[in-house]
């Protein structure tokens, strides 16, 4: 068997020094290996011919048979462009270059049969194909093309005549050298039961595929192999750790959770809220320890959820700390849980970066001896002159705040590492999750509490604006307050600052009887939270903010959120500030505010927001309209982008299906050491060397 990863790409005929050197720089391709496995983007049948009666504009990529009519110029400067008048009988299309156009009218000539093959657009009422491939018609067999492969290539390899073209034929090249098998990584019993193409079938058909029922064989055994093998690194870490750290063993619901079930409990448990307490209690039972993300829309109820499992903690002698990434926030919970928990002998604290002195002292000194049994605090709690005497249960608030090293830190503050819970209101597809949150196990709270009311959102263009204010000022006569919300983005900060100065002046010469705050990222820390604080008290009804306020301050008398420049915001986010307002009784609304013009994509994602409240199906389809780069909290985690074949947008069932077949494998060999999975094992660590992000998940 010959091994592709020591054969250096620049030896391949047709390639040499420095076209490898753009090879290596522009896709990180090094060697044949690497090349085989850069696949292409879309296949393209070039098996029919179309003709240019049948042509419409909206068609995607076409072929056409045909020849030059003449060739003319038009434009200026930028606008210069190369026409080709292009027909095949039944038609005329403009086939048009922007570049190379001295090359092009060298190259072909008038009255000679061309197979001409690109996007058509119309324009004008004319059909044109801007930059098409063009072949002369007898050199193509037609019969022989069947599905063509397409290769993302960049600019610069473009320059140097590496397009898809060019990859293509090295790819035959290396392909046709495929005499024997390449060494397979999968083993024969997973590729039997899943009926998988052997791996040089594959990657040959990935690349030239013989019929589109074997490019879909194909596509499935790399998925698959690919998810796969993320899933059993994510697994294997998991096992790994879960027999260096023990976890402890929280045995018993005990009279804490009892009286607080039996006397305080306000409502009824949601079914969901149950099912993710079940789990949390089930975790906590087995003596390894949780790692748990529990995702739930805003006002699905976590806090309630994570209350109820500080006190099994407390129920077993252990205290339980609640992380939250603001001073507000974190004085909001320690408020509703002292709530929650009326008249229960149970000492709750709040600790934050302003608490000091004495009463700072006294808290020290009570989680020292554990008479304080639940903190409640900032990234102050994970201070180093902050120590525990049994602190066994810690929920993370709002977890893409917090960095990875910043969660680690709270584990040294305890002999073993105590049992994680980490709460999101931004849902992310639980596929993604299952990726990026690595053995991260995952909680869903899918159900918000009865008797909400849904919020009403409306897209509203912005020379209306009178008549929103017309009923912005009804909701504040009614005793409501509102949010004005101004995008800020880096680059722009201070045309975005100015923006939201404007906004706020104007905004308080429009309700002058009004009392209006102002909150933005450039304000000191103090400052601030003393604005937020104008708000939470019901001082002032309006408050004008960047999206500072995106995080979880709860001010149930909100009523209206009005989103300026809406189109600059991703659905995430715009659902997170929506989530801002409907947290009482009344009848909220959320109002997105954009230009007239919009672009596609924002018309919509606006849409989505105004169809649908669910969180989690507008993370799915910013999922599908983004893909999983830009989405939030993603940033840290490359894994979801090494991924060269499979879509995590799109495959989500096969990830679930490939991670139920690694997890059997780890569960079956804890140790690595079976013989019939040498071949997976063995594979894992040549990926964990090449694959950077790998090694360092959360
Ligand atoms: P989030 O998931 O956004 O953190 P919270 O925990 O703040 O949500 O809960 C939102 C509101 O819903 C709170 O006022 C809380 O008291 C209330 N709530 C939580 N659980 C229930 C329930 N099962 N029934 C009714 N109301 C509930
Ligand atoms: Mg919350």
């Amino acid at each position: 068997m010959f091994d592709l990863t020591t054969r250096d790409i620049k030896y391949l005929s047709g390639v040499g020094p420095q076209r490898a050197a753009i090879l290596n720089k522009e896709l990180n391709i090094y060697s044949l290996h690497d090349l085989l496995y850069y696949f292409p983007y879309k296949y393209v049948d070039r098996s029919r011919i179309y003709s240019i009666r049948e042509l419409d504009g909206t068609m995607p990529y076409i072929q056409l048979k045909g020849e030059i009519l003449g060739f003319e110029t038009a434009g200026e400067g930028r606008q210069r462009r190369l026409i080709a008048h292009f027909s095949d009988g039944t038609g005329i299309v403009d086939l048009i270059w922007f570049q190379g156009i001295k090359y092009i009218i060298g190259k072909y000539k008038v009255h000679q049969e061309y197979i001409v093959f690109g996007r058509p657009s119309a324009f004008n009422g004319r059909i044109n194909i801007a930059h098409p491939d063009i072949d002369p018609a007898n050199e193509l067999k037609l019969s022989s093309m069947g599905l063509q492969p397409y290769y993302n290539t960049t600019e610069k390899m473009k320059r140097s005549s590496l397009n898809s073209h060019a990859i293509e034929k090295m790819m035959n090249t290396v392909v046709q050298q495929l005499h024997e098998p390449l060494p397979e990584t999968l083993p024969p019993a997973i590729l039997n039961a899943h009926h998988l193409l052997p791996l040089t079938e594959a990657l040959t058909n990935i690349h030239f595929p013989a019929n589109a029922d074997l490019l879909r064989k194909a596509q499935y055994r790399l998925k698959f192999e690919e998810l796969f093998y993320v899933q059993l690194n994510i697994l294997r870490y998991a096992k790994d750790r879960q027999r260096k750290y023990r976890g402890y063993v929280f045995e018993r619901v005990g009279e804490i959770f009892n009286t607080f079930y039996a006397q305080n409990l306000p409502f009824e448990l949601t079914n969901a809220q149950k099912r993710v307490l079940k789990e949390i209690r089930r975790d906590m039972g087995t003596g390894r320890q949780m790692n748990r993300l529990l995702q739930g829309d805003v006002g699905s109820g976590k806090t309630l959820v994570a209350l109820m499992s500080m006190l099994i903690a407390l129920d077993n002698g252990y205290q339980a700390c609640m992380m939250a990434p603001t001073e507000i926030l974190a004085g909001q919970h320690y408020e509703t849980i002292r709530s929650l928990l009326y008249g229960m002998n149970v000492r709750v604290e709040l600790l934050t970066g302003s608490i000091k002195g004495k009463r700072r002292e006294a808290i020290l000194n009570g989680l020292l001896t554990g008479e304080v049994q639940i903190l409640i605090g900032t990234h102050a709690v994970i201070e180093d002159t902050v120590n525990f005497s049994a602190l066994g249960f810690v929920v993370i608030d709002e977890q893409h705040r917090f960095g990875v090293a910043q969660r680690a830190r709270l584990w040294t503050k305890s002999v073993q590492p105590p049992h994680v819970l980490v709460m999101t209101a931004t849902p992310i597809p639980r596929t993604l999750a299952m990726t990026l949150y690595g053995d991260l196990d995952v909680s869903v709270i899918d159900e918000l509490p009865p008797g909400r009311k849904p919020i009403a959102t409306i897209h509203q263009f912005d020379n209306r604006r009178e008549s929103l204010y017309c009923s912005v000022r009804r909701q504040i006569e009614e005793g409501r307050q509102v949010y004005i919300v101004y995008p800020l983005i880096k680059e722009s900060e201070k045309i975005d600052l100015k923006n939201l100065e404007e906004g706020y002046l104007h905004i308080c010469e429009e309700f002058p009887d009004c009392k209006v705050c102002k909150v933005h990222g450039k304000m000191k820390p103090a400052e601030k939270e003393a604005q937020m604080q104008l708000f939470v008290s019901g001082e002032a009804q309006i408050m004008v903010a960047t999206t500072v306020i995106e995080v979880g301050v709860n001010v149930p008398n909100a009523s209206v959120m009005i989103i300026e420049n809406a189109e600059r915001f991703g659905l995430s986010q715009l659902h997170q500030l929506r989530g801002r307002v409907g947290r009482g009784a009344d009848q909220s609304y959320c109002i997105l505010v954009t230009g007239y013009k919009l672009a596609e994509d924002t018309r919509k994602r606006l849409e989505i927001m105004v169809r649908t409240n669910d969180g989690f199906e507008i993370a799915e389809a910013d999922l599908k309209l983004r893909g999983p780069g830009d989405l939030e909290g993603t940033q840290q985690s490359g894994v979801a982008f090494d991924l060269k074949i499979a879509d995590i947008a799109k495959d989500g069932q096969l990830l679930q299906y490939v991670r139920e077949i690694a997890q059997a494998v780890v569960d079956a060999d804890p140790n690595g050491v079976l013989p019939e999975n040498e071949i997976l094992w063995r594979q894992l660590k040549a990926l964990r060397k090449t694959h950077v992000n790998w090694a360092a998940i959360s």
